[in-house]
């Protein structure tokens, strides 16, 4: 029988079809003779974290086997898409053990924000959601703010024992573990230097000075946001990268906005309100009459409404519509993975509009 190579880091076989899977080599490279997988090779010359994410299924069963752990559990969220990144159920597989809430990217929200208060929504938001953090943290992985609070957060809660981190894909785990492990170098703070991937598949570890450890672990893909409706250019466009400088539209029911082609938001009812978009920059904000929005969608997507441009049009699902009762004064329509827009005043009805798949709700304003 033929005898499958495994990775000498992680233990996954080694495979050259996909670079997405773990255990990825390229042809090349294992014709070479390489026995190293690309994700341990990066980790361990570039102390560079290449999550290889795990479908639902293998997901639900590792946080099984950790909830039955001793250990301190971080849980990371993207602030910019806090619900579409939560990772239900978290509570539950935790049990007893302590979990640290880090709400990630708030180098995102505008300067004007006052960061205790999103704290205090994000405590809201998660008792709202079934859990009770032992605290909670609004950092930046990139910017490396309020890292040293993470750090000593982290050594407080874990007292002395073994610590997992745990979120889904692209809420910033690696920029994080990447950042912490720089900024703890050469520094007695409880973490040693070194970094190495386990041998545990996917399961990456980081030793700590007393003899325990910080896991890693591979996270899922939100399939719930935008992202995975627009191509590789446009989702650069929906994408922030930097601090967002929210557009502001004072609108008469009627009115519409359209964001790009890649969701639309009708006013229907209510007086005359000012409505604050929360979106990457370089997304451009439509406004028109309600009348003619059917007619100007038709005409103009792909083209004054894009992303997404005109090549990508057929792929794109076709729009699905939500109505939406806001009793209250400070409400967001969010749309997954795109952003949100504040709503200033109560008692207004709009309908919102975005491809079936991408979740579209409402909530207490973040801001
Ligand atoms: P992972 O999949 O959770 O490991 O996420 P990554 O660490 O690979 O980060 C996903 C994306 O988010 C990358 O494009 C990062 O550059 C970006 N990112 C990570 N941390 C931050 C942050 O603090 N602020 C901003 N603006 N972007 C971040």
């Amino acid at each position: 029988m033929e005898k499958v190579l495994t990775c000498e880091g992680c233990g996954a076989p080694l495979q050259s079809e996909d670079p997405s899977r773990a255990g990825y080599l390229p042809e090349s490279a294992l014709a070479g003779g390489k026995r190293i997988c690309q994700r341990c090779f990066r980790l361990k010359h570039y102390n560079e974290n290449t999550d290889v994410p795990l479908d639902d299924g293998r997901f639900l069963k590792m946080l099984h086997e950790i909830g039955q752990k001793k250990a301190l559990f971080v849980k990371i969220v993207d602030i910019f898409d806090f619900n579409g990144s939560w990772l239900p159920g978290i509570h539950r597989f935790a049990g007893r053990n302590p979990v640290l809430l880090i709400g990630n990217k708030a180098d995102l929200l505008p300067k004007s924000v006052n960061k205790d208060r999103v704290v205090q929504w994000m405590r809201s938001e998660a008792k709202h959601l079934g859990l009770k953090p032992v605290d909670i943290l609004l950092i930046s992985a990139e910017k490396g703010y309020r890292i040293r609070e993470a750090i000593e957060m982290i050594d407080y809660y874990r007292n002395g024992g073994d610590v997992y981190v745990i979120g889904c894909t692209n809420v910033g785990k690696s920029t994080f573990i990447n950042r912490l492990v720089k900024e703890i170098r050469d520094e007695d703070t409880g973490i040693t230097t070194s970094f190495y991937p386990g041998t545990t598949l996917n399961i990456i570890e980081v030793p700590l000075e007393d003899g325990k450890t910080l896991y890693d672990t591979p996270g899922i893909i939100n399939h719930h946001q935008m992202a995975h409706y627009v191509g590789k250019r446009d989702l650069k466009i929906i994408t922030p990268k930097k601090e967002i400088k929210p557009k502001i539209y004072q609108l008469n029911d009627g009115q519409t906005l359209f964001f790009g082609g890649l969701a639309r938001l009708d006013f229907l009812k209510g007086e005359r309100t000012p409505f604050t978009c929360y979106l990457s920059n370089d997304l451009l904000v439509h406004r028109t009459k309600l009348e003619r929005a059917d007619e100007l969608y038709e005409n103009q997507r792909g083209k004054l409404l894009s992303p997404p441009g005109e090549e990508d049009l057929d792929r794109f699902p076709p729009f699905y519509r939500q109505e939406f009762s806001i009793k209250r004064e400070k409400t967001d329509i969010v749309f997954s993975g795109l952003g949100w827009v504040t709503v200033n005043r109560p008692n207004v009805v709009v309908a919102a509009y975005a491809p079936k798949g991408v979740h579209v709700f409402i909530r207490k304003s973040i801001i």
